[in-house]
């Protein structure tokens, strides 16, 4: 569960790390009230689930009030890759010296917490990791022990900070420590981590992911996953009690059994695509459940094709053609559809799907097949003439 940046901060500000006073708005005059409380020059940052915003427009330096206007007018509504902006941060602006990387995050290989960290901060981190791997300093905590102070400190001298800071960034370090370990975060990340010309360190920018799963132990969190931060869709799918995970591209996925979608997903990143989600129908094949998740899948403007990836076991293969002949039949979906059946009833499952001849709705009898065929239907290289 990610978190916007003002959120992130707040988490932040209680485990003692630096942070500037700001206010989160949504309209340009209350961007103004913010502005003048927390007296200028301000920053005015759109409030969005993805980074590079500084570079896309959304993050503006504002002298006065008349300079606050224009840029939240701007950036209000604002798209930015794909993630329109609703709410803006305004912050009174720092002055920068220097601009550090710091993050938290968990190592599964190593079964480890992972603390990174650099001094070449404000950048793409992925960047200074590939073309200059000796600046990204890589140290793992034990998880028993904690990040010591004086593991913090040979971290920043490491990195090579000014002799000056070694003390603020480690304290920087320990709390961002802290923040991951108290809040059940996955990341608490830093972009940039800077030191200002009186040698202060704070963050002025924050990336916090919570662990969903853990949000019990944090009564107080709860209200940040209520918010925009929850995919529309996903929220959505939560209401009705469907297990969907949004991911990034353009090939819809639905199977029976979270094992079996997951290796869906698999197949088809091997054939070349890209999934746009994860959801697993579980054992249900009646009509209504089905078109309940075509219409989830389908509520993802990027979805090109869709593959429904169904194995019959106590879930029987014609009842489940059954469905999808009358949940097709009432949406008559506009991207096509590969269907593979396989398991108890096969047969009987695809002989229906030929019989009913749905228009843009494929059969294929193995899961490789249907892999290809979805992600060639995606690319737009066959037409109608699939055949079953
Ligand atoms: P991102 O582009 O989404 O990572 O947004 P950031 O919050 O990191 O801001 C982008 C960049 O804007 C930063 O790297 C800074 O260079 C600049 N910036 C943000 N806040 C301030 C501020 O208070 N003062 C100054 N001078 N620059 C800022
Ligand atoms: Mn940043």
């Amino acid at each position: 569960m990610d978190l916007l940046e003002y959120q992130g901060k707040q988490l932040f500000a209680r485990h003692g790390l630096r942070v500037s006073s700001g206010k989160a708005v949504t309209t340009v005059e209350d961007a103004r009230k913010a502005a003048e409380e927390v007296g200028y020059p301000v920053v005015v940052k759109a409030q969005v689930l993805i980074g590079g915003r500084g570079k896309a427009g959304g993050v503006k330096l504002a002298a006065d009030a008349e300079e606050t206007a224009m840029h939240a007018g701007n950036i209000l509504g604002m798209d930015i890759h794909g993630h329109t902006v609703n709410t803006l941060w305004i912050e009174h602006a720092s002055d920068i010296a220097t601009e550090y990387y710091a993050s938290v995050l968990l190592d599964r290989s190593a079964k480890k917490p992972l603390v990174m960290f650099s001094v070449e901060g404000g950048v793409d981190i992925e960047q200074v990791a590939e073309e200059s791997p000796e600046k990204l300093i890589r140290h793992h905590v034990d998880p028993l022990e904690g990040l010591s102070r004086e593991e913090a400190r040979e971290i920043a001298r490491r990195g090579g900070v000014d002799p000056d800071v070694v003390e603020g960034v480690a304290d920087a370090l320990v709390a961002l420590y802290e923040v991951w370990k108290a809040e059940d975060a996955t990341l608490a990340e830093i972009n940039p981590l800077i030191v200002t010309p009186e040698r202060e360190v704070k963050a002025l920018d924050a990336k916090v992911s919570l662990d969903a799963n853990a949000l019990y132990r944090h009564p107080e969190n709860q209200s940040l996953a209520d918010g925009e931060n929850e995919d529309p869709i996903e929220r959505r799918a939560k209401e009705e009690g469907v297990q969907y995970v949004k991911l990034d591209g353009d090939i819809g996925i639905l199977g029976n059994g979270a094992g079996l979608v997951m290796s869906t997903l698999d197949v088809v990143a091997q054939a070349g695509g890209s999934p746009a989600n994860f959801l697993d129908a579980g054992g249900g094949s009646d009509a209504e459940k089905i078109k309940q998740a075509v219409e989830l899948i389908l509520a993802n403007d990027a979805v090109k094709a869709v593959l429904f990836n169904i194995f019959g076991g106590i879930t029987r293969g014609d009842e489940v053609a059954k469905g999808l002949i009358a949940a097709f039949d009432e949406i008559r979906p506009s991207v096509p559809f590969v269907v593979r059946l396989d398991g108890t009833n096969d047969v009987e499952g695809r002989r229906l799907l030929q019989e009913a001849a749905l228009p843009n709705v494929h059969a294929a009898q193995t899961m490789n097949d249907a892999a290809e065929l979805v992600v060639a239907l995606a690319a737009g290289q066959k037409g109608a003439e699939v055949h079953v």
